[in-house]
């Protein structure tokens, strides 16, 4: 294990570690079940809350070189750590955003026919950037519809400055293998990508990866799970955990019947209690809804939280960790309560957790052996 770079407040209590070894391993997996087509990597949100640039720099150095982020702001910015990486932004080429994409050399994705146009109708000094098109095939989201794609078939002039390298879709419910939209949107894709000009062709983000070589085309986006999100959520996770996050105990109390702990005294004690509150809170992203719901860890003996998230603090139940102590430094996120289970205990999906993550933790940026 080496410690690549350490950044963050000076007296932090709590310490958010991300492993780029992990986030190279779950790179080098996707991309061997992507089989023959190639595994771009999506970054947005700020590398779904691990910091993009050292996500992008290990995804690199794993052989990524196509990236996807959502705003052409995160382009930019990604631009300046990545001079030669392919940078694709989904959100759509808004007015007032073309200049940029040729200076940065940024790709936007074409989400209507007035994006096609303003794309088409620039004027670009040097070297025209590709561009990608999106078809929405089913998640009504974002998107030319099937119709508005094939009128533009019909119509190949109105693509004559426009170097269009890309045509995707975005899968509705990937990760529920069985559920009938899978297939319909797969087929839509194939049908009107085949009516427009020869470009590479993607559907599948993490999880579509996992539906089969049916959903690969000639290109897969993978975000949560290159971070250890689970690409599944009915079977065992086959990616490598990347996020370790801990937080001190600041102080510990014995308590007993009748008392209660938090805001709004929801959680009464029925007995002799030991109670750590720990550093960490619903401003360091950790959901409210862990309340009275989540887990951490002490080494591997659990200790529940009870009562309310605060802002800044959570209560555990320590009653069984006799030797814990001020100082000590439990797990919120760890190999026994991965972003996925936090998240079950919150009613909500581990990419939520991820990108949550504050900005108080000290991170630690390692690279463990693959
Ligand atoms: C976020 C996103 C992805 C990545 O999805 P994951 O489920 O995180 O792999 C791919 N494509 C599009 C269009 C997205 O918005």
């Amino acid at each position: 294990m080496s410690l690549i770079n350490e950044a963050g407040p000076q007296f932090a209590t709590s310490v958010l570690t991300i492993d780029l070894g992990a986030v190279k391993s779950n790179y080098r997996l996707l991309a061997e079940r992507a089989g023959k087509a190639v595994c771009a990597a999506v970054v947005k949100a700020n590398g779904y809350g691990l910091g993009a640039e050292p996500v992008a720099q290990a995804l690199t150095e794993a052989g990524c070189t196509t990236f996807f982020v959502a705003t052409l702001d995160e382009a930019v910015a990604l631009r300046a750590a990545q001079p030669q990486s392919i940078i694709y932004y989904l959100n759509g080429l808004m007015p007032g955003e073309t200049d940029a994409c040729a200076e940065y050399r940024i790709s936007p994705v074409l989400n209507d026919p007035g994006q096609l146009d303003r794309w088409a109708g620039f004027r670009f000094e040097k070297q025209v950037p590709p561009a990608a098109l999106q078809i929405d095939t089913g998640l009504s989201r974002l998107g030319f519809t099937p119709y508005e794609a094939t009128e533009l078939a019909a119509t190949p002039e109105r693509f004559k400055n426009v170097a269009l390298d890309l045509i995707l879709s975005h899968l509705a419910c990937a990760d529920a293998p069985d559920h009938p939209l899978n297939a319909q949107q797969r087929d839509a894709f194939a049908a009107t990508s085949a009516a427009l000009p020869i470009a590479t062709r993607s559907l599948a983000a993490s999880s579509g990866i996992f539906l089969g070589p049916a959903w690969h085309f000639d290109m897969v986006r993978a975000g949560a799970a290159l971070y250890g999100v689970t690409p599944n959520r009915d079977k065992p996770n086959p990616m490598t955990q990347v996020v370790h996050l801990q937080a001190k105990i600041l102080q510990i109390r014995d308590v007993d019947t009748p008392q209660t702990v938090g805001y709004g005294a929801t959680r009464r004690f029925t007995g002799p209690t030991k109670v750590a509150t720990v550093a960490a809170g619903y401003a360091d992203g950790l959901p409210r809804s862990l309340g009275n719901e989540g887990t951490a860890y002490i080494g591997e003996i659990a200790a529940p939280v009870i009562g309310r998230v605060s802002m800044d603090l959570i209560t555990l139940d320590i009653s069984n960790i006799p030797d814990a102590k001020p100082g000590d430094m439990v797990d919120l996120i760890g190999p026994l309560n991965d972003p996925d289970m936090d998240a079950e205990a919150a009613g909500t999906i581990g990419y939520e957790i991820l990108t949550r993550l504050g900005r108080r933790y000290r991170r630690r940026y390692i690279e463990t052996a693959a």
